[in-house]
């Protein structure tokens, strides 16, 4: 177990002020600004910004990689306490692991929580 300085930010990529195309920085899963909008609004695809302690530049993820990244980076037993910045909130949830490959993200539900 690691314990961090800082608890990891992690900023959702929102669909609705996205103009551009998006690109996982890890897989290269690709798609037009329309089409995130689209998976985003049908609560199957999250991507997300992310930049490491000590390195200088975000990167961003679909949230997939996402998970895979922090668990590599940052590894963790059971759950790992990340911030989830939004466009309006900021939320402190817990990121938790999972190896059904459906399933990998714990986050997505109370993300759409308002
Ligand atoms: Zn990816």
């Amino acid at each position: 177990m690691i314990y961090l300085n800082a608890v990891l930010e992690i900023i959702l990529i929102d669909s609705e002020s996205r103009k551009r195309a998006i690109k996982c920085s890890a897989c290269d899963l690709s798609y037009s600004a329309r089409d995130y909008k689209l998976l985003f609004d049908s609560k199957k695809l999250l991507y997300f910004k992310f930049k490491a302690p000590k390195t200088k530049s975000y990167k961003n993820f679909c949230h997939y990689c996402m998970v895979d990244h922090l668990y590599k980076n940052f590894p963790f037993e059971d759950e790992l306490p990340v911030k989830l910045i939004t466009s309006k909130y900021e939320y402190v949830c817990k990121l938790y692991y999972s190896d059904d490959s459906d399933d990998t993200f714990g986050l997505s539900d109370n993300l759409f929580k308002k």
